[in-house]
């Protein structure tokens, strides 16, 4: 449902800050994009709050404010865990952002927003149970039922970026390092970098993630051979989200989400491990692009 106020959005990267803000039907009024002041916890504070401060100033407006991050805020102590802006861990980032700004401030994780975004008006409209992964530079999803991000008891539902690769093969044992603790991650073979580390073991060239794509469409055998390698492990991966939740659709976003063989390919593969005769999931591109995390960071206001 629509609310009938401003809502002003906040994707929080590790590299970049963006806003936008979204006037009661949906329509986005104001963007804008500013560089994070990485490594630095007290200026990304103030970066935020100056973003939305300028933003009202414009609009001439206050609104309500959501913010997506990666990470999560830990339910016992209410201090963000788990991003990979390693500064911003162990902050009462809430806290702090709703004394900068004198109002309540909804937080949430910056694949639960993607999910919430494409769920709500985007690639999978109209589906009751929605899974949003990220493929970027790292690897993260979120779950919505009927419009709502499920956060879950421990706040880090649909977190299967640090589970490890399902059905592995022995040479995929234990896996490579991640900067979680753990070995074999699912984010350590399907993010981004993960492919250039496949294609660069595999050729010992340096190429960047769309330059493997566009090198295999060449024909280069090597890097179509990461590819059907990246593939295939993103079907083992999808299958055991599907055994666990039977989504209707999954939406792909981040980098990887461009390659659009994807969509043909993967749902062609995961029958395998899907413990269903057929397999009538959706496997979709995500609509609003780089959008979703703002989008789904002020959408977070219409969950009542
Ligand atoms: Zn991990």
């Amino acid at each position: 449902m629509p609310g009938s106020h401003i809502r002003l959005g906040i994707d929080l990267g590790g590299t970049k800050t963006e806003i936008a803000a979204l006037d009661p039907q949906g329509r986005e009024l104001l963007r804008r994009r500013v560089a994070t002041p990485a490594g630095d916890y007290r200026a990304t504070i103030a970066t935020v709050a100056a973003l939305v401060r300028d933003a009202e100033r414009g609009l001439g407006t206050t609104g309500t404010v959501g913010i997506g991050t990666p990470g999560s805020i830990s339910r016992a102590s209410g201090l963000l865990r788990g991003s990979n802006s390693v500064c911003l861990n162990g902050q009462a980032i809430r806290r702090d952002l709703e004394a900068a700004l004198a109002r309540e401030v909804r937080i949430a994780n910056d694949a639960n927003c993607f999910a919430l975004s494409e769920a709500v008006d985007g690639a999978a409209q109209g589906a009751a149970v929605v899974f949003g992964v990220i493929l970027g530079t790292g690897v993260g999803g979120g779950l919505v039922v009927h419009g709502r991000v499920i956060e879950g008891r421990n706040a880090i539902a649909g977190e299967w970026g640090h589970n490890p690769l399902p059905w592995p093969e022995a040479a995929e044992r234990p896996g490579p390092r991640c900067y979680c603790g753990l070995t074999g991650c699912i984010e350590t073979w399907l993010s981004g970098p993960a492919v250039e580390r496949e294609c660069r073991e595999a050729t010992g060239a340096a190429l960047a993630a769309p330059a493997v794509v566009a090198r295999a469409a060449a024909g280069d055998a090597d890097c179509e051979a990461a590819l059907v390698r990246y593939e295939e492990r993103l079907a083992r991966a999808l299958a055991h989200v599907v055994n666990i939740v039977d989504p209707d659709a999954i939406v792909l976003g981040g980098g990887m989400s461009n390659v659009e063989r994807l969509y043909a390919n993967v749902p062609g593969l995961w029958g395998r491990w899907v413990f269903s005769d057929r397999v009538d999931t959706r496997l979709l591109r995500n609509v609003h692009g780089d959008s979703s995390g703002v989008r789904g960071a002020a959408l977070l206001w219409d969950e009542g």
